[in-house]
């Protein structure tokens, strides 16, 4: 068996953001189970000290993950902002450059300080938003991956419209569709919004295209997709950059032997055993992810639609401002007169409430972990998306995938989905023949999610072969 120092070091640089957070851990166990491997799990401190509190075990010193001598450890860096104050971040156009300019400087001497030691870095894995490590890397003569944590999509998107390549919406063409290769003809308002020219946020079309800029020093793109989901695009989009389908990175069996290493940054409250004794199929799921906040106007309405559509809800309400504000509070006596059928939490072990059999339904924003998560438990939903790659791939879910109806088509639509709309699509998705077939397709995806990712599985191939690649980058140096 290999010891600590015959181990291949590779480093983790993730945004933070639970989104980012989430998939690129899973990658590091998942690569240090697969043996040889040290990982270090790297991130801001503030993402460090919400990860203990919400219960994580992160340790600087290397824990052995699986059974195969792999390890992980975690090294958290200054970001320039406050560790208990997250306001500072909120504003990506100031947070972002601050962001590189701390953690370049910070990463070089714990990357330096890691040579001088004996456990050098081999490989540097970055993900959307912090572009820079890849600079960092080319610098330091590191070699660079990244993990592209949405769709093979909404990569061709973003690669297609950052090098021009085919007609996107402009402001002299707000409403043009788009084609891509190998992927359905997209709406306007289905391509990932920030392309658009109305997006309220181009800050975060800055960020992530940065990440297209930098695409060529990374020799290998690993992404939270898997080939019997996009193959296609996925062939397609390897003939432009090498890249590697991972996912489902949650579903993958070799993580459950690290449980007790979550990237939750809140601790999630107990809701097992209220859906222990729900009936089976009875439950509709209902959170939107950590980052959208939904009007008064809107929770209210979608109080009374779940109310009025009378099915029992599992309803994940943040209380905590994000960086899209505060969300809406419950109405008034909604809790009393939804009684036993209603629960309502501040966060949910979601990977665990998916796989639950008394959840029937997933009411999701559509961001990408959802979206997996929900494609790999077998879970039919009703997409609510907002912005960003939530809108391309609510289409995809409905439309390509066929597990799901999409009760709006994002925020550009400005507009309140009404009570009686949000009844009608819960109605549709827990009974009828609609239901019936979204849990077939689902019950296909799920199948081939985890054939995917069981051992000699595509996803599993790719790992394996990711890993080999940088064993051999190991022993060139
Ligand atoms: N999540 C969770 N509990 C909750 C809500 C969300 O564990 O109550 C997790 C979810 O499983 C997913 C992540 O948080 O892995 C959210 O990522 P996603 O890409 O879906 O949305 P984002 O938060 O980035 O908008």
């Amino acid at each position: 068996m290999a010891t600590k120092q015959d181990l291949v070091h590779v480093f983790l640089v993730t945004f933070p953001a639970q989104g980012h957070v989430n998939p690129l851990l899973r990658l590091g166990k998942l690569l240090a189970s697969k043996g040889n491997v040290l990982v270090t799990f790297s991130s801001s401190k503030s993402i460090g000290k919400k990860m203990k509190k919400a219960g994580a075990a992160v340790s600087g010193d290397p824990t052995p993950v699986g059974n195969c001598g792999g390890m992980i450890r975690f090294e958290f860096f200054d970001d320039g902002c406050s560790e208990d104050n997250d306001d500072e971040r909120y504003d990506l156009d100031t947070y972002l450059p601050k962001l590189e300019a701390y953690g370049k400087k910070e990463l070089t001497s714990i990357i330096t300080y890691h040579a001088e030691n004996g456990r050098p870095v081999k490989c540097l894995i970055n993900n959307p938003f912090v572009p820079w490590v890849s600079d960092l890397a080319e610098e330091l003569n590191i070699a660079c991956a990244m993990l592209w944590v949405q769709s093979c999509a909404c990569f061709s998107s973003y690669y297609h419209y950052e090098n021009s390549l085919v007609p996107f919406p402009s402001e002299d063409q707000p409403d043009i569709d788009v084609q891509l290769p190998s992927m359905p003809l997209l709406k306007s308002d289905e391509i990932p919004s920030f392309l658009h020219p109305s997006t309220p946020y181009p800050f975060l079309r800055r960020a992530i295209l940065g990440q297209f800029k930098n695409l060529p020093k990374n020799f290998c793109v690993l992404m939270e997709t898997f080939d019997e989901l996009e193959g296609d695009l996925i062939k397609y989009m390897s003939q432009i950059c090498p890249i590697r389908a991972v996912g489902p990175l949650f579903k993958n069996p070799l993580l459950e032997a690290s449980s007790n290493i979550s990237g939750d940054l809140i601790k999630a409250d107990e809701c097992l055993d209220w859906l222990d004794s729900k009936p089976h199929s009875s439950v509709v799921y209902i959170p939107f992810g950590s980052v959208v906040s939904l009007s008064q106007e809107q929770v209210t309405e979608l109080a009374y639609g779940v109310l009025n559509a009378g099915v029992s809800f599992l309803w994940v309400l943040r209380t905590n401002a994000t960086s899209t504000g505060e969300s809406g509070k419950l109405p008034e006596g909604f809790l009393e007169e939804a009684g036993e059928k209603g629960m309502v939490v501040q966060w949910s072990p979601q990977a665990q409430v998916l796989t639950h059999p008394a959840v029937s339904c997933f009411v999701t924003h559509c961001g990408w972990n959802s979206t997996m998560e929900a494609l790999s438990s077998g879970v039919p939903v009703v997409a609510f998306p907002q912005w960003g790659d939530q809108v391309t791939d609510a289409k995809y879910l409905a439309d390509e995938w066929k597990v799901g109806i999409r009760m709006c088509r994002g925020e550009a639509e400005h507009r309140v989905i009404r009570r009686e709309e949000v009844e009608e699509c819960i109605r549709e998705a827990t009974s009828g023949s609609k239901m019936a077939e979204m849990k077939t397709d689902a019950m296909k995806w799920k199948k081939a999610a985890e054939e995917s990712v069981a051992e000699g599985g595509t996803s599993d191939r790719n790992i394996q072969e990711f890993v080999d690649e940088i064993s051999k980058l190991n022993l060139k140096k």
